[in-house]
């Protein structure tokens, strides 16, 4: 089963020694000749060279057994990470556009924030200078008053003043109870402040990845 190639016998190197190699010394691991056999090699566990070549060819296959099985795992492995290099390359360029939707979609909220933002500044600026505008016409309505009773009583004639006393008191009176000097009092301070919030726009995800395989049904 299995044979030796047919060469030629080597000589032993031993000067002396005019026999071939035809033993294997497993004590020293050695090929011998007759002659080491009984002079060196007394005591030692020696067979016939074709003897134990046929036991360690068989030794060296049995061993070839585990690096094989080894190879087909290995293989195997190669192909699995194979599938998943395209799996991931997909799921990478997935993961890539899905990023720039959510930030252009943040981007379209954030433009809708600034409008919002902004017509409420404007709301708010202009209701307080509307404040200053009110008071300005009280106090034209309070001027008019004034002149108009003023020059009454400089260029009316008693009877004239007398007939109109009525309608001067109503006017006055009117004016003064419609116009509330603490209704123009501002309420709250005159600071417009921009009060921000845009914490969760610092930090607007992660990527998650190495999930554990065989926890869910992949
Ligand atoms: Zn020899
Ligand atoms: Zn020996």
């Amino acid at each position: 089963m299995f044979k030796l190639k047919q060469e030629p016998p080597t000589p032993c190197s031993v000067p002396s020694h005019d026999e071939p190699l035809k033993y294997f010394c497993e004590t020293c691991d050695n090929t011998i000749c007759r002659d080491c056999a009984i002079l060196t090699h007394k005591g030692h566990e020696y067979k016939l060279m074709a003897d134990s070549y046929t036991k360690h060819y068989e030794d060296l296959e049995q061993l070839l057994v585990p690096v094989k099985e080894k190879i087909s795992t290995v293989k195997n492995m190669l192909s699995i990470l194979t599938k998943r290099e395209i799996d991931v390359g997909e799921r990478g360029e997935r993961v890539l556009e899905e990023i720039h939707e959510m930030v252009e979609e943040m981007i379209g909220d954030l433009h809708q924030s600034e409008r919002k933002l902004t017509d409420q500044a404007k709301r708010v600026t202009s209701t307080k200078l509307k404040q200053k505008q009110a008071g300005q016409l009280s106090l034209e309505h309070l001027e008019q008053v004034e002149n108009y009773v003023e020059k009454s009583l400089k260029t009316g004639t008693p009877p004239q003043i007398l007939s109109s006393k009525e309608q001067m008191k109503k006017h006055m009176n009117e004016i003064t109870t419609l116009i509330s000097a603490e209704d123009l009092l501002p309420k709250v301070e005159a600071d417009i402040v921009l009060s921000k919030d845009v914490r969760s726009l610092r930090h607007i995800g992660d990527i998650i990845s190495g999930t554990a395989l065989y926890s869910n049904a992949e």
